[in-house]
């Protein structure tokens, strides 16, 4: 048979592999492990955890004869073993209006992701109201009001530049008096000034919990996939200026570097709520570790 080919690890066998009648196989050596762990590196994974998960497939098996859908096999499995703590959808309390704080970089899907979330809990019988508070990018609150009619939502909005957290604080009021159930506070993402940011967050913050103390209720952090390793720099400087509770990952269709997130669950061990997979409003899926693993090992 021929060796086999494709995936991330289609490399590893088509040269050296000695071909047997399972397919070709190769001796698990330092200079195997080696190739395994440059190819985990390049899919994202990082080094740390790339080390890591080469380690545990090494452990009791150094020498033995290998092939490809045994490496795979048990790479998944290690895979999938890290990110299982971490899949989790986005917890619902009883609380009215619970509200869902969403915040990351410009640029990272934040407006889309909130369209989309709106969307599936309105098609689960809740209640949705829509704060658009990125009040300075005009775009960002015409793309919310967008997403809020495909969703059937209402968009709360304010002067372009005005105080995002006296809309926070209206969109309280209206969600309260409307009996909403949730309420998603969209929110700036501007990280040249990272003081100017952390201060408006947190000037929501109080806002919202003059409303109610145990607000915000869920603080979602949009990761974009396709910036690879950035992402994790991202949870580390928005855990410095909000309190994130879970993560969404967006663009995981078409990107060859969604290794980041085995980085993330390892590193951090957030939630992940759910994952972005294209531009539509049903292109948001839950997080499924073991379909992720298969897919990431090819
Ligand atoms: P924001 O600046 O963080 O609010 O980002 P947007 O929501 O405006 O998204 C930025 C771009 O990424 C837009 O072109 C979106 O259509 C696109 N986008 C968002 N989520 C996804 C996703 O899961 N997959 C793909 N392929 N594109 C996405």
């Amino acid at each position: 048979p021929a060796p086999q080919r494709g995936g991330l690890f289609g490399r590893l066998f088509g040269r050296e592999g000695e071909v047997t009648i399972e397919g070709p196989r190769r001796t698990l050596d330092d200079a195997m492990l080696e190739e395994i762990e440059d190819l985990l590196v390049a899919s994202d994974m990082g080094v740390d955890t790339a080390l890591r998960v080469t380690a545990n497939l090494a452990e009791g098996r150094m020498g033995r004869r290998l092939s490809v859908p045994e490496i795979k096999g048990i790479l998944s499995a290690e895979v999938a073993r890290i990110m299982e703590g971490v899949a989790r959808p986005m917890p619902l309390f009883p609380r009215k209006p619970q509200v869902v704080l969403v915040v990351g970089v410009n640029g990272s899907g934040k407006t889309t992701t909130i369209g989309k979330l709106a969307s599936q809990f309105r098609a689960a019988g809740k209640s949705v109201v829509i704060a658009a508070g990125d009040t300075f990018r005009a775009a960002a609150v015409e793309q919310l009001q967008v997403w809020g009619q495909r969703a059937g939502v209402p968009v709360m909005t304010a002067a372009q530049g005005s105080d995002p957290a006296s809309l926070a604080f209206d969109a309280m009021e209206r969600a309260g008096r409307e009996g909403a159930d949730l309420l998603l506070i969209d929110t700036a993402g501007r990280l040249q000034n990272r003081q100017d940011l952390m201060e408006e967050l947190a000037k929501i913050v109080r806002v919202i919990r003059k409303k109610d103390p145990t607000a915000p209720h869920n603080t979602i952090l949009v990761l974009d996939a396709t910036t690879g390793q950035n992402a994790l720099q991202q949870v580390e400087i928005f855990r410095r200026i909000a309190d994130v509770t879970g993560l969404v990952m967006t663009k995981l269709d078409g990107t060859a570097k969604g290794g980041v997130l085995v980085a993330l669950a390892d590193k951090f061990g957030l939630p992940i709520h759910a994952i972005g997979v294209g531009e539509q409003i049903d292109d948001l899926s839950p997080f499924d570790p073991e379909e992720f693993a298969r897919a990431l090992t090819g």
